[in-house]
């Protein structure tokens, strides 16, 4: 047994002595209370350890004892709908046991050891079994089917008993190999470690989210990876709770780091409430929450957002696409940025560690498209999406957290507080904004929406671009100065600004935008553009044309059923040119 005592308390970080034998990143049992913690520095026979609960109280002389294994989470059957803490002690329960916040040193199963999942074996005797091998099925959820599969680094072999179809716990073998190796329906595995698959795919599905400036401007792929950058009350938490709600995947993770005191609570009373779009079942059923609650400290986010990608690669091997949200990885930031200043680190940029930008980097390419392991017998294909908030402190961007974050994800979905002020929802800025993404997922928008896709949004921009421009003539002449050409151009920038990016997160139809609706909307936007561009030059004036009800027909679209509007659009360009083209010229 490796056991030492606690030589030095300094906050969240403890130097133990008498731990030889230890390594990195081993978990620990400090002091007499057993508070978890982890191994995060090596020096002689002293571990200085990052402690994942509420240091006070803790004494110099108290034991400290490790468990001989890293930081692992718990994978199988019953993590649809659990709602964790930051090293995935499952809040509900540990809250039944100490009350309204963990007691420190709480030990909690992650999943119910009790429970029967019904099990339907897929294999037989005699079957090839390997890493990732898809042993049975399980209903999960509702709407899930879980696959219990071979866990990695296996040898490969052949099952040499299979589990009859029938009702099993997390801790039943349900089939062991030739060698002896028992497959249960959990398996475990270290957070710190992405999980391994065949090989990764180019991603070129779209990571369609129904929020038109996402899916037309800065859209990604199902497998990339996106930052949401803004500061207080900008919009980001709407953003992401829109995104797990409506976003085209299977799986939610959410990592919620608790911006503010009373926002996990929220978290953590809504989520269990909102209805899944897609079907009945309530969305909780395909979600799985990660929450920091304000009474652990800084060092249990840094484990979170690990426990949260580990959880999203184990369905991701099952074959489906999962997304992960985290909100807001400022927080993580800046947990890595205080156990480093205890650790008296030479400090980089702001007092963040030197190694941010690693961090980030290796977290990030933990998303991907993949072939997962075993997939050569099934075709299975699976995705981890990853979403991060960032908040830099007063919406400055130039702040380390951000920089670094934009550097290794695919695209930048920048939230403008001036639009928030104005409160033009959703705050993401057109100009400030980008994505890596475009060239990867045009080809299935050409294919799925239109084959001018590409061509419509990119005039879409270009007038806002345009309209950006004219605005500072605008405010050095006045907008009286500008030619009826230019005039129009602000018309049209107008309603692709109210009428197609504003979009209400809370509008029954509106929340949601099929991307085919937005490329209509687009479209009718445009042929107003045209039309009025060539009346003008027949000599009719903006004011003339301004006086059609057009402006009110293309307002009501967003909030307009979908498949209706997408009719009515289709009506429209053909109209608007005919009621404009027939005005009188005086
Ligand atoms: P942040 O997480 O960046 O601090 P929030 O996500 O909590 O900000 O958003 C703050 C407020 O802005 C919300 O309470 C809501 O009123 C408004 N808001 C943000 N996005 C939208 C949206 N898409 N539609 C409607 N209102 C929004
Ligand atoms: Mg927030």
């Amino acid at each position: 047994m490796i056991a030492g005592t606690i030589a030095k308390i300094t906050g969240p970080v403890v130097v133990a002595e008498g731990m030889l034998g230890a390594r990195m990143y081993d978990i620990v049992r400090v002091g007499d209370e057993g508070l978890m913690g982890e191994v995060i520095r090596l020096e002689g026979d002293a571990a200085t350890i990052q402690v994942y609960e509420d240091t006070s109280g803790l004494e110099v002389g108290e034991s400290v004892e490790s468990t001989e294994g890293p930081l692992m989470v718990e994978l199988g059957p019953g993590l649809l709908t659990s709602i964790y803490d930051g090293v995935q002690r499952p809040l509900p329960i540990v809250a039944e046991q100490s009350g309204d916040y963990i007691e420190r040193g709480t030990v909690a199963s992650a999943l119910d050891r009790e429970k029967k999942w019904s099990f339907t074996p897929t294999v037989a005797v005699g079957d090839d079994a390997g890493p990732g091998t898809v042993v049975g099925t399980i209903p999960e959820g509702g709407t899930i089917i879980h696959k219990v599969m071979v866990p990695p680094r296996v040898k490969p072999s052949t099952f040499k008993t299979v589990a009859a179809a029938g009702d099993y716990t997390v801790d039943d073998v349900v089939a062991t190999l030739e060698d002896g190796t028992e497959v249960k329906l959990a398996q475990r595995w270290p957070v710190r470690e992405g999980r391994p698959y065949i090989n990764k795919l180019d991603p070129t599905t779209p990571f369609t989210t129904g929020m038109r400036i996402l899916d037309t401007f800065f859209p990604i792929a199902l497998g990339g990876n996106a930052i949401i950058p803004g500061g207080f009350g900008t919009g980001k938490t709407v953003t992401q709770q829109s995104l797990a709600k409506w976003a085209d995947v299977d799986i939610i993770v959410y990592i919620g780091c608790g911006e503010r005191g009373n926002e996990m609570t929220e978290v953590l009373t809504e989520f269990p409430h909102l209805d899944d779009p897609r079907n009945d079942a309530p969305l909780m059923d395909r979600t799985i929450l990660v929450a920091n609650t304000s009474n652990m400290p800084v060092a249990a986010r840094e484990a979170s957002i690990y426990v949260g990608a580990t959880l999203a690669e184990f369905y991701r091997d099952m074959g489906y696409n999962v997304a992960m949200m985290a909100d807001s990885t400022s927080r993580w930031g800046e947990a890595l940025r205080e156990v480093s200043g205890r650790l008296e680190e030479m400090p980089g940029e702001e007092g963040y560690p030197a190694y941010l930008a690693t961090r980030l980097a290796a977290f990030y390419e933990r998303s991907g498209r993949v072939r997962p392991l075993g997939a050569e017998g099934d075709e299975r294909v699976g995705s981890v999406t990853m979403v991060g908030a960032v908040s830099p402190a007063g919406g400055d961007m130039s702040e380390p957290m951000t920089q670094n974050s934009l550097r290794v994800t695919g695209a930048f979905w920048a939230l403008d507080t001036s639009l928030a002020h104005r409160r033009h929802f959703p705050a993401i800025s057109w100009t400030k904004s980008y994505t890596l993404f475009l060239g990867q997922v045009r080809g299935w928008y050409e294919a799925n929406v239109a084959d001018d896709w590409a061509e419509y949004r990119d005039r879409a921009m270009s007038t806002l671009q345009k309209e950006t421009e004219l605005q500072e003539i605008v405010q050095l002449v006045g907008p009286d100065a500008l030619p009826e050409s230019e005039k129009v151009i602000l018309e049209v920038a107008r309603m692709l600004r109210e009428d197609f990016l504003q979009q209400f997160a809370f509008d029954d139809v509106d929340a949601y935008c099929p991307p085919k609706k937005a490329y209509w909307l687009i479209r009718t936007i445009m042929a107003f553009s045209d039309a009025a561009t060539a009346a003008l030059n027949d000599g009719v004036s903006l004011s003339q044309i301004m006086e059609l009800p057009l402006r009110d027909q293309i307002a009501v679209l967003k909030t307009t059923p979908h498949e209706e509007a997408v009719a009515r659009m289709q009506e429209l360009v053909e109209t608007i040119p005919v009621d404009i083209s027939g005005i009188e010229v005086y």
